[in-house]
């Protein structure tokens, strides 16, 4: 059993070498229903011990799974698909309770992380190496994949189930072992999760989960068996991690946080570029790396796209997620995450920004201590703003009013982040300038959230991400596995006379 059950409130525990076990920690974190505020469950915060023998257990069932046929871990991953279709509902209840997303933003998550298990699925195709023989006289040559080792996952609270499966089905799959560091805001999924992974056949060790925040990373980052470690949340410790990690020899995957720009051209079909703008700006209660964070409307389209766009946004229902399927969106996840949101907000006000739709006065009746915010539209901010320069990570979206297009992208060009960005245009020369020269990593042409599916990468740059191969596709391959070339040769008496004259002229 992944957790302990005392009433209402579970504690959870790490999953050590196949066994669930109490974790040694002496300090708890909360976990709350956002909807309602009441704690759900308590997190220890484990550090080196917990982590220690995480690492040991990975260790040893790490040299047994990488002999494992490639069609035979293939084959778990199949199992593990199936389970978690089968258990798909329980997964996206589990996600909005601990989380606050709509149940249909659940589910969709789950089912973007049961695409990258189904990526992980064709890993036989996918581990192929390469080979060309008679590169020189009776030389052949080849490159195989190998996993690397032990493998670390430390994930945020924003897709609880979504974010964690981008990671380890593809590293398992690779044949290496892992051990996961959910977001202690958000650790019941992962448990779940966890459960049907050792359901669907994985062996004992190969996977295992602890918990924590910093000291339980850092004893991750810094333990000598630890090979590679991704990392998904925000700039700063994204940052850190990446540093910390590479410093102790680890290959390290860093995806950090974001301000999603969106251009919307006066030529915009206006209807269809709003409901994506709300969609974006205001899903998942503004708590998505691809959010659309920033609108950039071009010439006279902010006359039209403001009004259109705060008329759509005042009729969102705001409300309790945990109880029926009525809300457009769910709450933050915590009280000190809705301080953080309703100070930007504040601090957009006294910069001189225009507060077109206010969420800081949204009252939710049943929920009266949920973390709740209404959307916000922040109109005629500036460049220089920290509603435009700072993430938010909350249903507030900045707009800069724009004279051309070469205004926004410089916008981007100035950006700290450079996740994602969005054009709205019905031109097929704008979209191009667009797309060639945006300061971003992820590019959406009239599609509000350019998320790639799983076997595209993830790729962020600038300051969201910091690494070399991203999350997810056949970088997510490469980054789990290293290769190596053989070179062989065989004498044969078959190797031909003929010899280049030029060349044979050359080397004398
Ligand atoms: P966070 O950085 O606070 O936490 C992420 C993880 O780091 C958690 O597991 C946490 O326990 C750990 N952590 C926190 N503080 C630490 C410290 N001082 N030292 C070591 N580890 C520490 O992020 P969050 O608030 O959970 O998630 C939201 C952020 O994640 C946003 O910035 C969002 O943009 C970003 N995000 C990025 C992507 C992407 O693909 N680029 C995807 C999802 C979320």
């Amino acid at each position: 059993m992944p957790v302990t059950q005392s009433s209402a409130v579970t504690t959870c525990k790490i999953l050590v070498g196949g066994d669930w076990i109490d974790s040694a920690a002496t300090e708890f974190s909360e976990v709350f229903n956002p909807s309602t505020g009441e704690v759900i469950a308590k997190v220890p915060m484990g550090k080196g011990d917990d982590v220690d023998k995480a690492v040991q257990a990975a260790q040893a069932a790490f040299l047994e799974w990488k002999e494992v046929p490639v069609v035979e871990r293939a084959r778990v991953m199949f199992r593990f698909k199936n389970l978690l279709e089968s258990n798909y509902e329980e997964i996206a209840r589990c996600v909005t309770r601990e989380h606050g997303k709509t149940l249909p933003e659940a589910r969709a998550s789950v089912q973007r992380g049961i695409e990258v298990v189904e990526f992980a699925c064709g890993i036989p195709s996918l581990f192929m190496g390469e080979s060309m023989e008679n590169i020189a006289r009776n030389v052949d040559c080849e490159t195989v994949r190998h996993p690397l080792g032990v493998c670390v996952g430390i994930t945020p609270f924003n897709f609880p189930a979504m974010v964690p499966l981008w990671m380890y089905p593809v590293a398992l799959t690779c044949g290496n072992s892992f051990i996961l560091k959910p977001s202690e805001k958000v650790p019941l999924a992962s448990l779940l999760i966890a459960e049907l992974l050792i359901k669907a056949g994985i062996p004992k060790g190969v996977f295992n989960v602890v918990h924590g925040g910093k000291d339980c990373v850092d004893a991750l980052l810094t333990h000598p068996l630890v090979k590679a470690v991704s990392f998904v949340g925000s700039t700063p410790i994204a940052k850190y991690i990446y540093e910390t990690g590479t410093k102790h020899g680890k290959r390290v995957q860093s995806a950090g946080g974001a301000k999603n720009h969106i251009i919307i051209m006066p030529d915009a079909d206006m209807e269809q570029t709003v409901q994506a703008l709300q969609a974006s700006a205001f899903g998942c209660a503004g708590e998505r790396c691809m959010a659309g964070s920033l609108a950039l409307p071009v010439g006279d389209a902010a006359d039209q796209l403001v009004p259109l766009l705060v008329e759509s946004a005042s009729k969102m229902k705001v409300g309790r997620t945990d109880i029926g399927d009525g809300a457009d969106m769910g709450p933050v996840i915590t009280a000190q995450h809705l301080k953080h949101v309703r100070t930007m907000i504040d601090k957009g006000e006294k910069e001189g920004a225009n507060i077109a739709l206010d969420g800081r006065v949204t009252k939710v009746a049943d929920g009266p201590n949920g973390y709740f915010i209404g959307p916000t539209v922040i109109d005629k901010a500036t460049a220089d703003m920290s509603v435009v320069r700072e993430e938010i990570f909350g249903p507030v979206l900045s707009v800069v009013r724009c004279q051309n297009i070469q205004d926004a992208i410089d916008i981007g060009q100035n950006c700290e982040f450079g996740n994602g960005a969005v054009i709205f245009t019905n031109s097929g020369a704008a979209a191009r300038e667009f797309k060639r020269h945006f300061n971003a990593g992820m590019i959406g042409i009239n599609v509000g959230v350019p998320a790639p599916m799983a076997w595209f990468p993830f790729t962020g740059w600038n300051h969201s991400f910091f690494g070399d191969l991203h999350i997810q596709g056949r970088e997510g391959i490469q980054f789990y596995t290293q290769q190596k070339m053989t070179m062989t040769r065989w004498f044969s008496t078959q190797s031909g006379k003929f010899q280049d004259p030029i060349w044979k002229a050359r080397n004398k």
